[in-house]
């Protein structure tokens, strides 16, 4: 572990650069970054890996279907006037144009072991769960069968400096 003040725009930045040649042709991947986004306390590795498996299971989810997956740094506006308000946080969406999670499956997907793959091992959320958690922070999924799915991620923002 290796906890420190993280720029997540950073970290999307450098993880989105590692993995785009790995990126089937049929997928447009793009990044929105959001420039007033605070720093989080955290562990950049351990964020890149949670960035990588929600990429991944997008991919996966798109198959050989065109589609776009997006990956978003936003700062939430509702606490925009309260600089250093303790409870503001950043987040970090990974949306997909693939299939959607049906409603029923939905609460399963973070326990470990969870597939709907051949060949799945139903880790990946599992571990992206324990890293945010262990940041302080928390996952959630919005997804519709036939419209996509969205991941969000939500960490403890730093102070904004003066
Ligand atoms: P694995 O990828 O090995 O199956 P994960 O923990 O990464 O394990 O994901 C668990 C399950 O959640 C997947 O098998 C799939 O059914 C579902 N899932 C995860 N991400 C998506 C996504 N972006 N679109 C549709 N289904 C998803
Ligand atoms: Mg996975």
């Amino acid at each position: 572990q290796n906890f420190g003040p993280t720029d997540l725009n950073e970290v999307v930045t450098r993880t989105m650069r590692l993995i785009q040649n790995d990126m089937p042709a049929s997928v447009e991947l793009a990044v929105e970054l959001d420039l007033r986004l605070p720093r989080a306390e955290g562990d950049a590795e351990q964020l890149k890996q949670v960035l990588i498996n929600l990429v991944q299971n997008a991919v996966q989810a798109l198959g050989a279907q065109p589609g776009r997956i997006t990956v978003r740094t936003e700062k939430p506006e509702r606490f925009a006037d309260f600089r250093s308000a303790p409870g503001e946080f950043v987040e970090v969406r990974v949306s997909d144009t693939g299939p959607g999670i049906p409603a029923d499956q939905q609460p399963h997907i973070f326990v470990p072991f969870f597939t709907t793959k051949q060949k799945g091992t139903g880790l990946g959320l599992a571990i992206c769960q324990r890293i945010v958690k262990n940041h302080g922070g928390g996952i959630s999924v919005q997804s519709k069968v036939g419209e996509g799915t969205v991941f969000i991620i939500r960490l403890p923002a730093l102070p904004s400096e003066p």
